[in-house]
């Protein structure tokens, strides 16, 4: 169940099968680990093998980014869905609560992820928060101790990226949790610090966009789609 572009490994699973899994893995016992793939990404593994093999590691990549669609239908793939971090970690939040399962948030600046559980509430009134910690407390010891203690069934890590999914790599073992997803700047945009793009932007693929207008300097970024999608279909040939 998956595609492969430029070497990194993308699962071509829905919301709907990836719900079902994640729930399966929970019950089951089962360790998995989800991080959001873009071509930003793609592209960054190409010059660090260590990222190439750590984003390959996980056991769910969603596809996050028209990019990435654009690149399935290219290599004939069957990639129709975008599937973001943030749309994730809310699907994963409502099956928390339909199943009472508890979920803990690692990450972004004192009192984010604070906010951020109180609107995931809101939400899901029935939600079952085991704990929230902030992504500048240094002590891994600490962090540790605190997460094992609140024996979440899935943890949130929001520390950017490489630096979330490198944090989960080392860490997955000696933790007492079943699912962990890197899921970067949610837990600002949940807190109400960082605006997301209106439904009408989101629904027409153009959350780029939107974002561009409001930060400029993504252009850096978003410039490298067109390099991606050459590189991919050069390598078909
Ligand atoms: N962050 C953190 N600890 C750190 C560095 C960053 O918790 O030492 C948080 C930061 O506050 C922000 C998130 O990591 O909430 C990074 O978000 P960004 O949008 O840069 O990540 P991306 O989605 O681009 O990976």
């Amino acid at each position: 169940m998956k595609e492969k572009f430029l070497g990194v490994d993308v699962s071509n699973f829905t919301y709907d099968q990836l719900k079902n899994n994640i729930i399966s893995d929970i019950n089951e016992k089962r360790k998995s680990f989800i991080v959001a793939i873009n071509p930003e990404k793609i592209l960054q593994a190409q010059k660090d093998r260590g990222l190439l093999n750590l984003l390959n590691k996980a056991t769910y990549q969603i596809p996050d980014g028209v990019g990435i669609l654009i690149a399935s239908r290219l290599n004939g793939g069957s990639i129709k869905e975008r599937v973001t971090g943030i749309d994730m970690l809310l699907a994963l939040c409502e099956q928390a609560s339909l199943h009472d399962k508890s979920i803990f948030l690692y990450g972004a600046k004192p009192n984010v992820a604070e906010e951020a559980k109180d609107r995931l509430i809101e939400l899901y009134p029935n939600l079952r928060v085991a704990g929230v910690l902030d992504g500048y407390v240094k002590d891994q010891e600490q962090i540790k101790e605190t997460i094992n203690e609140a024996k979440p069934d899935i943890l949130f890590v929001a520390l950017g990226s490489p630096r979330q999914e490198h944090w989960i790599v080392d860490h997955m073992e000696e933790l007492d949790v079943s699912i962990f997803q890197g899921v970067g700047g949610s837990f600002d945009v949940l807190s109400g610090k960082v605006k997301r793009a209106p439904a009408g932007f989101q629904k027409l693929g153009l959350e780029w966009l939107y974002r561009l207008i409001k930060e400029p300097w993504r252009i850096k970024r978003q410039i490298k789609l067109p390099t991606f999608l050459v590189k991919v279909w050069k390598s078909k040939k």
